[in-house]
């Protein structure tokens, strides 16, 4: 049976490349970075070289990247670190309705110790309207942190005037990068956002290794204590293979970004495109076309979204329902909610997430089998019965 990957949201596999750059530090360059003999001087120059590739995505200087040990981290220390290193100007943080658990579950807990907490609504594309942004900030508001693209239905933020309001009121903002890295430009020169955090394995890089930007002058405090790592920001010996698969997985996608965004373009179009021409009842959540070429995701009314998956993966093809974190788990994801999606349409909706290995070949045969799926779990449906009356 054909094995057909189409869940690049939640992790890529590690691109060849990548793992050949990292092995000799498993090997024979196993240095710790801190040691001054011939070891560790080969591990610093590994770190070194692997900060100036990841400072190339940002178009920032190399001081200003932090490696920490994923998105899930480096988001943890935008939100947390700036909260308590400016609690003393106020209190009051800002983030969007469609975060990642990340960043959402960080406000949760920055809320019990006495934060204050505003979430922004989304239109029916998943967009922030900047009025409502604007409108929010108050004289004790430190931080607003609102994503690029969305991990779940691909929609590009049109983050650069909500970035340039909360820059003219002087409040800081952080963004999680996550899933527009390597995707679309990130230069903090054109979009001068004071945070961005990215994690290695959403970029064929591994799993466990990421980094965040934090513009020189952040007033941030770290989350972890220890010795004097990263410039104190973030305690811990380096973690050398990974962070050297992550400048390697950088390197690579933004040598070759447009030419596979082209190919991902094309293959998500041709997918969406013959799958209206055999599925009826289906549409296509987030914005038509302020979106990364990657992702896909898209209800089939009628039906459970996490049947479609199983049935799906009975045929070898791997697909998702909302975000990795929520599945397993019958709440409709707060992201299609909050994009104010009714609760059945957002339980049958599907991520397609596509990668740079996809061939036509995996649309084809995704299209083969996908049709008599929906066909058959809506003919088992109460639900869709009805509707049809
Ligand atoms: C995957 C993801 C994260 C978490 O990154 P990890 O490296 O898995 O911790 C954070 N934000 C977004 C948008 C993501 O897609």
């Amino acid at each position: 049976m054909r094995k057909v990957y189409l869940d690049h949201s939640a992790t890529t596999p590690v691109h060849p490349e990548v793992l050949e750059a990292m092995l000799p530090y498993y090997k024979e360059k196993f240095g710790n970075p801190s040691s001054i003999h011939e070891y560790g001087k080969v591990a610093k120059v590994a770190l070194e070289e692997a900060r100036e590739k990841v400072a190339k995505l940002f178009n920032c200087s190399p001081y200003e990247i932090y490696f920490t040990s994923g998105g899930t981290e480096s988001d943890n220390l935008a939100i947390k670190g700036v909260a308590f290193a400016n609690k003393k100007k106020g209190k009051h943080i800002i983030i969007s309705s469609v975060e990642h658990h990340a960043v959402l579950e960080s406000c949760k807990f920055l809320k019990k110790e006495g934060y204050e907490i505003t979430y922004l609504p989304v239109d029916q594309y998943g967009f922030v309207d900047p009025f409502d942004l604007k409108k929010n900030i108050k004289d004790d508001t430190i931080l607003v942190s609102i994503m690029h693209v969305n991990n779940e239905t691909g929609t590009i933020q049109p983050i650069e005037e909500l970035v340039r309001i909360a820059k003219e009121k002087g409040v800081y903002f952080h963004t999680d990068a996550v899933q527009s890295a390597g995707k679309i430009p990130i230069d903090v020169g054109k979009l001068p956002v004071d945070l961005a955090s990215i994690s290695a394995h959403k970029i064929y890089g591994p799993k466990g290794v990421g980094a965040i930007y934090i513009r020189k002058g952040t007033r941030i405090i770290p989350l972890s204590h220890g010795g004097h790592h990263e410039r104190s920001r973030r305690a811990g010996t380096e973690n050398i293979p990974g962070i050297v698969g992550l400048g390697e997985a950088v390197e690579m996608v933004l040598k070759d970004m447009d030419k596979h965004n082209k190919h991902l373009k094309n293959l998500t179009e041709t997918f969406f495109k013959k799958l209206k021409e055999t599925v009826k009842d289906i549409q296509l959540n987030g914005h038509p076309e302020k979106r990364i070429p990657s992702t896909l995701n898209i209800s089939f009314k009628g039906v459970e979204g996490e049947s479609i998956i199983l049935s799906l993966d009975m045929k070898g093809v791997a697909v998702a329902s909302g975000s990795a974190c929520t599945s397993g788990s019958l709440e409709p994801s707060h992201v299609l909610s909050a994009m104010r999606i009714e609760p059945a349409v957002a339980q049958s909706s599907i991520r397609f997430s596509f990668g740079r290995e996809n061939v036509i070949d995996d649309v084809d045969y995704t299209l083969s089998v996908l049709p008599e799926i929906i066909e058959r779990l809506r003919s088992m449906s109460p639900i869709y019965a009805q509707s049809k009356k």
